[in-house]
């Protein structure tokens, strides 16, 4: 069994519904089981700012697949809330990534993990952090050392 820490975000068709019940249906995933889920987040979109803010979340599930079988999983769910991939960055119903699994580091056509853009963003550290004070990077960084590096722009946690 491993750990995975998978990222959450939502900005299109009420972004808290989507991550609420995207949390609902981690918790339901087959060879998983959902051991934390952090609060809300709200954070101003990466990229094109011509968009709603995001609705960001943080959970922890342990597992018995392989990376990439989890990961067919995610984009399943993704699917399922109807994501359109329209432009790089752009707003989307549901945005799932994986940032940890385990210790490995996996670089393939698919999947990079740890997710390369974490240690820069704040709205994937907070959480993380919330969740996990004491996690580390497979190279052994502390999240919390790089949250403090991190600009935390407009990050804000959402009232339950
Ligand atoms: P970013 O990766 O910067 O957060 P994004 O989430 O908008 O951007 P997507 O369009 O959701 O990017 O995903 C593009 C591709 O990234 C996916 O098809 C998937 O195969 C690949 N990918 C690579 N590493 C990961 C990962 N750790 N988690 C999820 N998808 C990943
Ligand atoms: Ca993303
Ligand atoms: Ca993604």
């Amino acid at each position: 069994m491993v750990n995975v820490y998978v990222g959450l975000g939502s900005n299109l068709d009420n972004p808290r519904a989507h991550v609420t019940r995207a949390i609902q249906e981690l918790s339901q995933l087959a060879h998983c089981e959902l051991l934390l889920s952090s609060k809300l987040y709200s954070s101003k979109p990466v990229g094109p700012q011509d968009q709603d803010d995001f609705v960001n979340a943080v959970v922890l599930l342990i597992t018995e697949l392989e990376a990439h079988d989890l990961l067919d999983q995610l984009q399943a769910l993704e699917q399922q809330h109807q994501r359109v991939r329209e432009r790089h960055w752009g707003p989307r119903t549901l945005d799932l990534d994986m940032l940890l699994f385990g210790e490995q580091c996996i670089s393939s056509s698919r999947l990079s993990v740890p997710h390369p853009e974490m240690k820069n963003r704040a709205f994937v550290l907070a959480p993380l952090v919330e969740l996990s004070p004491e996690l580390t990077m497979p190279d052994g960084t502390s999240l919390q050392q790089l949250l403090n590096q991190c600009p935390i722009d407009d990050l804000t946690c959402l009232e339950p």
